[in-house]
């Protein structure tokens, strides 16, 4: 193939995919979008010594072989990220990409305890720059959105609590609180006091639950810290009981078919459960997890389900669900829904 056709040919397979997640809205962790050409840029930049220096050479470090090596490279780079330009350059990176994919409205985890309690930072210097970089998005791209400030559940309890402290006098321009990092052995009955404070914020409450953890952790998830929306949520296949709870309830799950292939929470795509999910009911959305590191966006994740099989009719209806499993405003919503049936008019979808 010539170089010509071989562009001709990815622009396609791109334009492709981004026709699969038209009109979605979607969640991702802002440090996983990292990827090895800002990472190096930024440590030249701020003079952060990393034990790769090569392009290449970092990025053959992002074909980790399990969890342990991910979260190796996933903590070194995040180490980079140092100033409020930094963290705005970073946003605008990643809504870069999420306009290309199509997305419309995303609500992106951050994880100010590594930052502040383990990198040294000034929790406002990363909120500003956060922040900013949405607002950028929200004019270059009328991408809306908001930030959702995660407890890194492995970290210090002291440490999440400090965090609220110093997000307290921000509150209002915070969307939410999340759970996430290394689940096993850190269940949701922990994290009540801070959800219950977040609650008392304003903010809406999401958790990582039943990614590698069990069934038990979502139900904790929804009874002890009131989670609105499910993150993963996969090994609710393990539970029929909480399944049919779930459905009737209207529990968005945030699933990310790609994460859970290359974290081994599924081993084959084939078999992944979101189309039996789907088809009981399940209101499951679509998301990119951290994307630099699991293989792509959102549009990759849609495309992952094309080529398991999934209809555009399906794949329609899971970006119908994330529409209505945001937190967007209504008329917001409204807006997303009427653009998402045009496009479906226009496609005979
Ligand atoms: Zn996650």
């Amino acid at each position: 193939m010539s170089s010509g056709n071989e562009e001709s040919w990815w622009t396609e397979q791109r334009n492709r995919r981004s026709q699969q997640c038209r009109n979605a809205t979607c969640t991702c962790h802002i440090e996983g979008t990292l990827e090895p050409d800002l990472a190096l840029a930024l440590a030249k930049r701020n003079r952060v010594a990393l034990r790769w220096t090569s392009i290449d050479e970092l990025k053959a470090q992002y074909e980790f072989e399990d969890l342990q090596s991910f979260l190796d490279l996933y903590y070194a780079l995040m180490k980079t990220l140092k100033t409020k330009d930094d963290f705005k350059d970073l946003m605008v990176a990643y809504l870069t990409r999420a306009n290309a994919d199509g997305v419309k409205h995303t609500e992106v985890f951050f994880d100010p305890q590594v930052h502040v309690c383990t990198n040294g930072l000034d929790f406002n210097t990363v909120l500003d720059g956060l922040l900013e970089g949405m607002a950028i998005g929200r004019e270059r791209f009328g991408i809306t959105g908001g930030l959702i400030l995660s407890i890194v559940r492995d970290m210090d309890i002291d440490s999440a609590n400090m965090i609220l402290d110093l997000a307290q006098p921000r509150k209002n321009e915070i969307l939410g609180i999340g759970l996430d990092s290394a689940e096993v052995g850190y269940p949701p009955d922990r994290f009540v006091d801070q959800f219950e404070r977040a609650r008392s914020f304003g903010w809406h409450c999401v958790a990582h639950a039943g990614e590698e953890g069990p069934a038990a952790y979502i139900r904790d998830a929804l009874d002890l810290l009131h989670a609105e929306r499910i993150d993963h949520g996969i090994h609710i296949q393990d539970d029929h009981e909480l399944l049919e709870r779930v459905v009737r309830d209207g529990v968005p799950l945030t699933c990310c078919p790609l994460s859970n292939l290359r974290l081994q929470v599924v081993h084959d795509m084939r078999k992944h459960p979101i189309p039996e999910f789907l088809h009981e009911g399940l209101m499951c959305t679509i998301n990119s997890d951290d994307p630099a590191y699991f293989g792509g966006y959102a549009a990759a994740n849609y495309a992952a389900l094309a080529d398991i099989g999934m209809s555009m009719e399906e794949l329609a209806a899971l970006a119908k669900n994330s529409v209505d499993a945001s937190f967007a405003s209504d008329s917001r919503k409204t807006q997303l829904t009427e653009e998402l049936l045009a496009w479906r008019a226009q496609h005979g979808i």
